[in-house]
């Protein structure tokens, strides 16, 4: 199975296996694949339902099908050209014949038998009345063996096939899994009825029914909030015990009288609890949760102020290049206006400023930087800090607690702020930032216009081509949403997160691509410029689509979810989101909080052509809720907590919110929660140093999830 002699463990690198070279190992590493571990982990994305069989009579041409069918004739090989063989056979079934073309694969003239029944799953063509197919995956019927219902379909990149991807899985659990152990105590594991880690792994690479599916993945999610509930409680015991940097009062007038508007009450009231913290003599760790647009920013200022009049050193650090632009933009007049030093640090940043920015904090005299804000470059070992006394975590989720551990390492007596603009529903924000003080800002500033929100299905394309011209020609701006970057091929698969949540069987609808989309916009709407953005496209590329439609160059944004977080286009009106069925409630609210920031009057239109009555009623919700607590409660009752871990349409995986969660979209009710931050606390409050031989496992594995998670951003 495997090459040479050595010993195959765990963290062996996928080379070990036979078949995989060079250039297979880097076909690995490009899906983060490096070790056999990380083989096995790499679950499949979906699966494709080949439980029910169809009649070749019944199925439409361009449908995509699984058939049981007889051979009826020998296959016939015929060589076209130097590299092109074609072998074709008959089959049928009760109902019909169907003609099999296969390219270059001659040996099956020695694998199909007349008379033999394979399963034979592939897109159906209809010519007259002939029908055929094209390369159709097959498998050996055997009557009293029965064929397995699901096909775990596997994220996969240039270089790696299915079945090479198969092949490696396979050998890596026959070679490893007898190793592997299961960290998660007995005792949790039965009181929560869930699955060893053994078996979770291999019903999850090759499940024997879709109820094997759930509690498998039901297992990972589990194991992944109770590692974060863990890591959580012990970080908090860590950080109480450290004195904090003093913090003095400060003017708060002379703050607030530099803004151009007063602060809403909910802001005021959590710049009350900030200031309180900070001058506990504690470090403070908070979290701000507020809506999109209810003025966070301006909180996190008056935490940096209080710490600067102090003279001390504040750092804001933002998920992405944008958002930490944005900061930088807004906050360095307002600070240098009062004789502090702002600098800007990104992975973009020139080696020469870094330097010079290195220096800068490290100073204690003239010339400090007071102010650092930047994206995760500020975590570089290179970042000293002379005095720092507050760290600012914009958008949390995207980061994750040990990002948040590693900066608070840079400065033990700092204080911690963090903002999320995901309402979460407070009992699952207490579960989850258990190690948090939470301020919420549940009020939008006044005079803040409502986004009217329609849904509409796609007999309304020509009225909204109409529409965004008039936006535009009012001197308007647009983005539009799609779940994909490119057209993929069809497939009759459903996502893993779906099968596990239970959601309604209703058949996927095909997904609006956003290259696709681009062009028919551009076609329809010539005198615009339409732009593309998304996460495939370099860093600086990206940079200069949104700074074009920042500047108004570009009038319509053809996106994937990049755009989510935090960008702030005032002139932007109007928010299209197709195939809006594939989004969670929570991710909508985000988007549609994109516009509805300047002084135009804005619109978000969800496009769904979606007929099932749960995903309508759900788009219904959009249309009549605005408060995003709200939302996300009803997201909750509707659909569980999954929707606040999964993005849909996410093409990037390091942005997918999967930083500290990779699994947990699989989670299909807050039960599950709730019981993984519970048994982390009992586990706790039985064995505080988790460094009993009992739980070495459990610590070793603690190890690893924080090396990983750190390893994401890096
Ligand atoms: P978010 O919470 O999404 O980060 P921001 O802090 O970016 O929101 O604020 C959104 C916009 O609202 C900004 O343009 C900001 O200047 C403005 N803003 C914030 N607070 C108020 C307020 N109390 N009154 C009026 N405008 C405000
Ligand atoms: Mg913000």
């Amino acid at each position: 199975m495997t090459k040479g002699a050595e010993k195959i463990s765990l963290s062996s690198p996928v080379s070990c296996l036979s078949g995989i070279g060079d250039a297979k190992a880097k076909a690995f590493a490009r899906l983060g694949i490096f070790t056999l571990r990380d083989l096995i982990f790499h679950i499949p994305r979906a699966y494709e339902d080949r439980s029910s069989v169809s009649l070749l009579q019944n199925v439409a041409d361009g449908e995509k099908a699984t058939f049981l069918l007889t051979v009826a004739t020998v296959p016939t090989s015929v060589r076209l050209k130097r590299n092109l063989t074609v072998t074709k056979l008959r089959a049928f079934d009760d109902s019909a014949s169907v003609e099999l073309t296969y390219f270059n694969q001659d040996f099956l003239k020695k694998v199909f038998a007349v008379g033999d029944t394979y399963r034979f799953t592939g897109k159906v063509e209809r010519k007259g009345k002939r029908i055929l197919m094209t390369n159709p995956q097959y498998e050996p019927y055997m009557p009293d063996l029965p064929l397995p219902d699901y096909i775990p379909v596997y994220r996969l990149t240039e270089g790696l096939s299915a079945a090479a991807l198969q092949k490696a899985c396979a050998q890596a659990l026959a070679a490893c899994l007898p190793q592997l152990e299961d960290f998660l105590p007995e005792e949790i594991r039965r009181r929560n009825t869930l699955p060893t880690l053994q078996s979770a792994l291999t019903a999850l690479h090759s499940p024997s029914g879709l109820a094997d599916i759930r509690a498998s993945a039901r297992r990972l999610a589990f194991d992944e909030f109770f590692l974060f509930a863990l890591r959580m409680q012990m970080s908090k015991k860590r950080v109480v015990t450290e004195k904090a940097l003093p913090i003095l009062s400060a003017d708060r007038g002379a703050f607030l009288s530099r803004l151009p508007y007063e602060l809403t009450g909910a802001q005021s009231r959590s710049i009350d609890e900030i200031e309180a913290d900070m001058r506990s003599g504690t470090p403070m760790g908070r979290i701000l949760i507020g809506d999109v647009g209810s003025g966070k920013t301006v909180c996190a200022m008056y935490a940096v102020y209080l710490a600067l009049a102090s003279r001390h050193q504040a750092a804001v650090m933002a998920p992405t290049e944008i958002l930490a632009s944005q900061h930088y933009a807004e906050m360095k007049p307002f600070f240098e206006a009062m004789g502090f030093r702002v600098a800007l640090l990104l992975g973009a940043t020139s080696q020469r400023e870094k330097r010079e920015i290195y220096e800068g904090l490290q100073k204690t005299g003239e010339g400090r930087i007071d102010l650092v804000i930047g994206t995760h470059a500020l975590l570089s070992e290179k970042t000293v800090f002379s005095d720092l006394a507050l760290t600012v975590t914009d958008e949390q989720h995207r980061f994750g607690v040990l990002q948040r551990a590693a900066l608070r390492q840079k400065a033990p007596r700092s204080h911690l702020l963090v903002m999320s603009a995901t309402p979460i529903p407070r009992t699952l924000a207490l579960a989850l930032y258990g190690d948090l003080s939470m301020s919420t800002i549940d009020e939008l500033p006044k005079g803040r216009q409502r986004v009217d929100t329609f849904v509409v299905d796609s007999s309304f394309d020509a009225r909204l081509v109409a529409f965004m011209d008039k936006l535009t020609a009012e001197g308007g701006q647009v983005y539009v949403v799609c779940p994909a970057i490119a057209e993929e091929p069809e497939e009759a698969e459903i996502p893993l997160s779906d099968l596990v949540t239970e959601k309604e069987g209703a058949p996927l609808l095909p997904l609006v691509a956003a290259e696709k989309k681009a062009e028919e916009l551009s076609l329809a709407l010539p005198h615009l410029q339409v732009g593309l953005l998304h996460g495939k496209m370099k860093s600086a590329e990206k940079e200069a689509v949104m700074g074009a439609f920042a500047r108004g160059e570009v009038q319509i944004l053809v996106s994937t979810t990049v755009v989510e977080v935090g960008i702030n286009v005032p002139n932007a009106c109007l928010m299209l989101i197709e195939n809006a069925e594939r989004f969670g409630l929570s991710q909508l609210h985000q988007l549609r909080g994109r516009v509805g920031r300047g002084s135009r009057k804005s619109y978000c239109v969800l496009r769904s052509d979606a007929k099932g009555v749960t995903a309508k009623g759900r788009l219904e919700t959009m249309r009549t809720v605005y408060d995003g607590f709200r939302v996300a409660e009803e997201d909750l009752k509707m659909r569980g907590p999954g929707d606040f871990f999964t993005q849909a349409g996410s093409d990037d995986f390091r942005q997918s919110g999967g930083l500290a969660f990779r699994f947990a979209s699989l989670c299909q009710d807050e039960t599950l929660i709730f019981a993984a931050a519970e048994e982390a606390k009992r586990l706790l409050s039985g064995d505080t140093a988790l460094f009993t031989d009992k739980h070495a496992a459990l610590s070793a594995e603690l190890a690893r999830y924080a090396a990983d998670s750190a390893a994401v951003i890096s």
